[in-house]
């Protein structure tokens, strides 16, 4: 995020400021102070803001530490005018992931809203009236019984359902345990494009602009969620069979093959490592183009696939991820292919090194155009 200032840390977690928000305290100043003419009012109200970020603050924080625990690094919170934005290195995989960073963020305000709901009682207050952000003088009671009515606010404020609202992640969570994450997130997205537009509805008819102001904000959020989820699921959704030579493309050899067989493929085909596979259809070893062009100038040219093939080789399944899976056991295995076994041992195919490259090429391709 540009143009913010660090502020401070912890957890591991850089705490920044956008600018704009300064801009938010003076205004908010400067508008108590015309219509109390007191600079003390004025400074209460700027103080009640501050306070209202810092309960943004640690919203964002319960998510952050819930993340951190699930192993998603979280470089830094940055507070805006608009609330907190904690920003994840990575995205969470699982949707049950997903739904439990969501609503840690809401979970602290419920927490925090009941502690001073406890304390403002305790200091004699009833529950306030919200009528926007008061100007002094107040009472503590009255200080602590606003602190529990903001964390409140805080809490179903967040929890609508509607992208980039927690509400609207948890929705998304829930939904995706079900229907899958791409569909999830496009029906999540249109329920909260339906809430921006009953905002939007709501705030010109009773001249609540601010909510206006908000609904604008989760429309385009809930459609910039939808797409950024869309282009990872492409990507991330690829698998090992989406890419690989299928069976009827790959030519395999049998342990009886002789060896000069063998050569005859790698030099009028477009093959170079093969599949050994006995008269059940079962795989039983591989024999690479290394192990091929050394026999081809030794005596062990005269013998069989039996003698030369390699047992010692790992197996890929079709429905594994391209580049999670395929990608680590190929640079692992140091192969150039590797054969793809279906859950009954049989072969479905090949996964070559050129696939992955493909496939890459394909994907840098995408992010460039922003797909
Ligand atoms: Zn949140």
């Amino acid at each position: 995020m540009g143009s913010s200032f660090k502020i401070g840390r912890a957890f591991g977690i850089d705490v920044k400021v956008h600018w704009t928000f300064f801009l938010l305290l003076l205004v908010f100043g400067y508008f108590a102070y015309q219509r109390s003419g007191s600079l003390a009012s004025a400074l209460v109200t700027v103080g009640l803001i501050v306070a209202l970020f810092v309960f943004v603050l640690l919203h964002e924080f319960g998510h952050s530490l819930v993340a951190q625990r699930l192993g998603i690094e979280i470089p830094d919170i940055t507070l805006l005018p608009l609330g907190g934005l904690a920003r994840m290195k990575t995205l969470p995989e699982k949707p049950a992931d997903e739904v439990k960073i969501a609503i840690a963020g809401p979970l602290v305000n419920v927490a925090l809203a009941v502690i001073f709901f406890v304390l403002a009682y305790l200091f004699g207050a009833g529950l306030p009236n919200y009528r926007g952000v008061p100007s002094g003088p107040i009472s503590v009671g009255e200080i602590l019984a606003y602190f529990a009515l903001t964390n409140v606010v805080l809490a179903v404020f967040n929890m609508i359902p509607a992208f980039p609202m927690d509400g609207g992640r948890v929705l998304r969570g829930l939904l995706a345990t079900r229907m899958g994450t791409v569909r999830a997130t496009d029906v999540s997205a249109a329920v909260g494009q339906a809430f921006a537009f009953l905002f939007v509805v709501f705030g010109i008819t009773s001249g609540q602009f601010l909510l206006v102001l908000i609904a604008i904000f989760i429309f385009f959020g809930a459609g910039g969620e939808a797409q950024m989820m869309r282009q990872r699921e492409t990507m991330r959704g690829l698998s090992v069979s989406d890419v690989m030579g299928t069976r009827r493309r790959t030519e395999t050899v049998t342990p009886w093959h002789t060896f000069g067989q063998v050569l005859d493929s790698v030099i009028h085909g477009y093959q170079e490592d093969f599949p050994v596979v006995d008269e059940n259809g079962k795989l039983v070893g591989m024999i690479t183009r290394n192990e091929i062009l050394a026999a081809a100038h030794s005596p062990d040219r005269f013998s069989t696939v039996r003698d030369l093939m390699k047992t010692d080789f790992p197996t890929i399944s079709p429905g594994a991820d391209l580049f999670k899976d395929g990608q680590r056991l190929l640079q692992e295995s140091g192969l150039r292919a590797i054969p793809v076994v279906d859950e009954n041992g049989e072969l479905a195919g090949m996964l070559t090194i050129e696939d992955i490259g493909q496939a890459s090429l394909l994907r840098d391709f995408r992010q460039q155009s922003g797909f």
